[in-house]
């Protein structure tokens, strides 16, 4: 633990993958561990690992990155934390994302940018790009992110690590800060996909305060991984959807490098079809924006974090606080939604989303149905260049044409590690069947 806070203070100066570190409180419990001894099998004993800032943390402030929660300090931990704690993770501090998770390249930060662990005037992805640049640097082994878009598999796949969006349902939210409570997922970020699957099947499971969470059994997912033998007989779905138009060549040469290899291991490729793909942007911006709009309502000047000090009366404190701690992303998602579910358009605007959602939902069914998984990349590019695409929401949203269908069907979705474009590192995504997390993990480990 010591020598993690030393490399931290050597190398995040400059990746600024932190919002806030957890030092003395991380070194105590690690003395303590060393006094009384731990249990020789409890592989996550002492294990440093950083929490994206959207996860509440007991007495350290969680900001979600946004000055409306800028000094706000929980008095609880979120579930998973609770759990990780009590397993032995240590946790060294909260990881630098984008302004409530909205966004691809953490350049939505209130407090400041993080860099691409590979190329510093590149973004490290978002929003969980704090969490996968201090991945990916080394700084810990492993992290926590969330997901409502490709929050989680869109900077593993930039930074080059692994990152798993589990199936809706899997991991307690319990104490995530809300972006959009029908898409948000916890998940591991790791630098291998073995350390990946004893992080989920050590998070995952039912609780009691977040009833979207599934009684279903959590199998030890790291049990059974045999790079040569585990996709032998397994049929796999490329969409051709997910190699066409906007995505790189030398995307699309890793994604199909990596499927000979597959079937160089024993597993059928075929090409399959996800017609309404390419709806899931429009769909996701109405969905999304709809939920934070009201998840966000919170944010009253009342409650919590911040509280404007130029005010005359109850409206003020309600227009000025928002006005004041909301960035311009934030305040661009809530408009939106709002309006999207406002008495005149709703019909026309969330409720078409809604639909073309279950069409969604649909063709995954139906590839699903005989393919053990899909796969293709997790985005269309690799990382992209500090200040590049900010000013562009747009070309900012189309970056997760390829993820998003993942959160608007709750399958499980994971990014790994599958090659190099210019340089860069490329993610390969994998897309299982709903609580077939185990399918992924095989699949992946072959390139381990
Ligand atoms: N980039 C997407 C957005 O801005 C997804 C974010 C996420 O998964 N939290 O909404």
């Amino acid at each position: 633990v010591k020598a993690t806070f030393d490399n931290i203070a050597t190398t995040d100066p400059d990746l600024k993958a932190f919002l806030a570190l957890n030092k003395d409180a991380a070194l105590k419990k690690a003395a303590e561990m060393d006094e009384k001894g731990i249990d020789a099998d409890n592989v996550l004993a002492g294990i440093p690992m950083a929490i994206k800032d959207n996860i509440v943390t007991n007495g350290l402030t969680t900001t979600a990155a946004s000055k409306m929660l800028e000094n706000f300090v929980p008095i609880y931990d979120a579930t998973v934390v609770k759990t990780l704690n009590s397993k032995g993770i240590i946790n060294v501090g909260k990881t630098n994302m984008d302004e409530f998770a909205m966004g691809g390249s953490t350049e939505n930060s209130a407090f400041h940018d993080t860099k691409n662990a590979w190329d510093y005037t590149r973004v490290p992805g978002g929003s969980s790009g704090g969490s996968a640049a201090a991945v990916a640097s080394g700084e810990v082994i492993a992290a926590l992110g969330s997901d409502t878009g490709g929050s989680i598999r869109q900077p593993a796949s930039f930074n080059g690590i692994v990152g798993m969006k589990p199936t809706y349902g899997r991991i307690s939210r319990w104490g995530l800060i809300a972006f959009a409570s029908s898409l948000d997922e916890i998940g591991p970020m790791t630098r291998t996909v073995k350390d990946n699957a004893i992080l989920l099947s050590a998070i995952a499971g039912h609780d009691d305060h977040d009833l979207t969470t599934s009684t279903k059994e959590v199998p030890d997912f790291a049990a059974d991984l045999n790079a040569q033998t585990s996709v032998k007989g397994m049929k796999i779905g490329l969409p051709k959807e997910f190699l066409g138009e906007g995505v790189d060549q030398d995307v699309k040469d890793a994604i199909l490098a990596a499927a000979d290899k597959y079937r160089e291991l024993g597993a059928t490729v075929d090409e399959v079809s996800l017609p309404h793909n390419k709806y899931g942007v429009a769909a996701y911006y109405i969905i999304a924006s709809s939920e934070a709009s009201s998840n966000l309502q919170r944010f009253d000047g009342i409650r919590y974090g911040h509280r404007s000090k130029d005010v005359k009366n109850l409206e003020d404190v309600y227009v000025n606080s928002r006005t004041e701690g909301f960035g311009d992303e934030v305040k661009r998602r809530i408009m939106l939604g709002t309006f999207s579910l406002s008495a005149g358009f709703y019909d026309a605007y969330f409720k078409k989303a809604a639909q073309v959602r279950t069409l969604i939902i649909n063709d995954f069914q139906a590839v699903l149905k005989d393919h053990d998984f899909i796969m293709g990349p997790v985005a269309p590019t690799p990382a992209f260049k500090i200040g590049e695409e900010i000013s562009d929401p747009m070309t900012m949203y189309m970056n997760d044409i390829l993820t998003i269908p993942v959160n608007l069907a709750g399958l499980p979705g994971m990014s790994i590690p599958a090659g190099f474009a210019k340089g860069m590192p490329v993610g390969m995504q994998l897309i299982g069947r709903p609580f077939d997390e185990a399918t992924l993990y095989k699949a992946g480990y072959v390139f381990e």
